[in-house]
């Protein structure tokens, strides 16, 4: 059986030589992988990337911001039936990248170095235009014959050697052996799809058009600066002055009007840059746009500033940074939680859960808040409370798989072992590992400390689970 590895360049095109011989384009209805497949892999290089990529941001409040913006933009886009989910990298290079099933990435140097919101959303756009044309199924092409975990683990590798094309080129060879046939970047033909189709997202989701244009076309000069060391976006997205021009004409068609950067683009792009170096640093940085102010907002400033004091433990300084931040926005969820996390800081963790609880009442429905009622309840010991607030939230969100480790993790500290392992099991299944969740079933099963209702209902997920596992091997056999 002949293998190619088109899949490779998606992520991760080495050299701009590789972009000469193109595949042929298909169609998009006729994408080879199934969307049902495309979305197990990109399960499966997500559970990788959990667990292997350092750079991986588990930041509540990052994800929620990211998951925000992306899905105003892919909530635009008719084409967009699948899930999406945003995540981000601690990765000071400039990229963002798309994997099969709607999975998009973006590193913490494209906020960074981003001037305006609209710019993020530029690229997400493009990003999200590369899911819906599954431009992915169709350069795999009907050659491939590869199961879902090689492709996934294939995805991974690459992923994790994204910012290292000679470390990438080994991983590749360790996981191919010799089965690579050809490589290639996204085509310019995709390309020009996916800023097509990104653009109109753009437009309909009311970000500034010309951000597209402006953004890539500084990328470029960036990448022409420093040639060995050009943004990374630009090794998978293959940027041409005709890329470039094609954006900025279809911006001109469209009316210029101010579109302002939201509020929570400034405290996140503050708390990154608060996280960034050492804390003396931060707070010499944050410091400096206060007193002097210079800054692009001044929300952003007093939250940089309060978070760099909170890392050098100066906690008064942190509360009356937070007393300006306030007054400026008012409440807001992001500021609550750092406001709680100054007070947990000082080691008041009471106080730290009554400022999320209070919060949560103002914000319902910013989940960040709710995890963070949880950690602290967990923080004072007081399990049996933490395991009752997760009994609600998981009737309001049964599919997010971090409520069910959180209740794992009560139960584990209480010492029920049926209940864990059953928390756990939903946790896996929820993450795209049904192996992972039969073996917690049956860890639940032989736990010896559940009563008869509790394994009852272990026995009849367990076989739930099963049938799922047979239908998803006879569907993977027929490929
Ligand atoms: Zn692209």
């Amino acid at each position: 059986m002949r293998v190619t590895y088109l899949i490779l360049v998606l992520f991760l095109g080495t050299q701009a030589a590789w972009a000469e011989g193109l595949p042929e384009l298909g169609d998009a209805s006729g994408a080879i992988l199934s969307p049902q497949m495309e979305r197990r892999i990109g399960e499966e290089a997500m559970r990788d990337i959990r667990l292997r990529e350092p750079g991986y941001l588990d930041d509540p409040e990052l994800a929620a911001y990211i998951n925000v913006l992306g899905h105003r933009l892919s909530a635009t886009n008719p084409d967009a039936r699948q899930d999406f989910e945003f995540f981000m990298i601690r990765d000071a290079t400039i990229n963002a990248f798309a994997m099969p099933g709607g999975f998009v990435g973006v590193n913490t140097g494209l906020l960074i170095a981003a001037q305006s919101e609209s710019e993020v959303a530029s690229v997400l756009a493009h990003e999200v235009a590369h899911v819906t044309q599954h431009h992915i199924a169709r350069m795999l092409g009907k050659q491939a014959q590869m199961s879902v975990p090689n492709i996934a683990a294939l995805v991974v590798a690459i992923l994790a050697a994204r910012s290292n094309p000679q470390a990438a080129q080994g991983a590749m060879a360790a996981i191919t052996a010799g089965n690579i046939q050809s490589q290639l970047d996204y085509s310019r033909d995709f390309e020009r799809e996916a800023d097509r189709v990104g653009f109109q997202s753009l437009q309909r989701a009311g970000f500034d058009v010309h951000a597209m244009g402006t953004f890539f076309e500084r990328l470029q000069k960036f990448g022409r600066l420093y040639e060995n060391n050009a943004p990374a976006y630009l090794r998978t997205h293959p940027m041409t002055s005709e890329r470039i021009a094609d954006m900025q004409n279809r911006a001109q068609d469209v009316v210029y009007r101010q579109v302002p950067d939201s509020v929570e683009f400034q405290l996140v792009r503050a708390k990154l840059k608060s996280e960034q170096g050492s804390p003396g640093d931060a707070l010499v940085v944050f410091k400096d746009q206060v007193n002097a102010r210079r800054f692009a907002s001044e929300a952003g400033a007093h939250y940089g500033l309060a978070a760099a004091l909170l890392r050098v433990r100066e906690f008064m300084g942190a509360e009356s940074e937070l007393a300006e931040l306030r007054r400026l926005i008012g409440s807001h969820p992001m500021v609550e939680l750092l406001a709680a996390r100054i007070k947990a800081g000082a080691g008041d963790l009471k106080g730290a859960h009554e400022i999320v609880v209070a919060a949560a009442k103002q914000h319902p429905n910013y989940r960040p808040l709710s995890y963070a009622q949880v950690d602290y309840l967990q923080l004072l010991g007081r399990h049996p409370e933490a395991v009752a607030a997760l009994g609600e939230l998981i009737k309001t969100y049964p599919r997010d798989a971090r409520l069910f480790n959180l209740q794992a993790k009560s139960y584990a500290t209480m010492g029920k072992r049926l209940l864990q392992h059953q928390a756990l099991a939903e946790a896996y299944l929820l993450q795209g590992t049904l192996p992972a969740a039969i073996e917690q079933l049956q860890l639940a099963q032989r736990s010896g400390d559940g009563d008869f209702y509790q394994l009852s209902s272990v026995d009849a997920r367990l076989r739930q689970l099963r049938v799922l596992q047979l239908e998803q091997t006879k569907k993977e056999v027929q490929r």
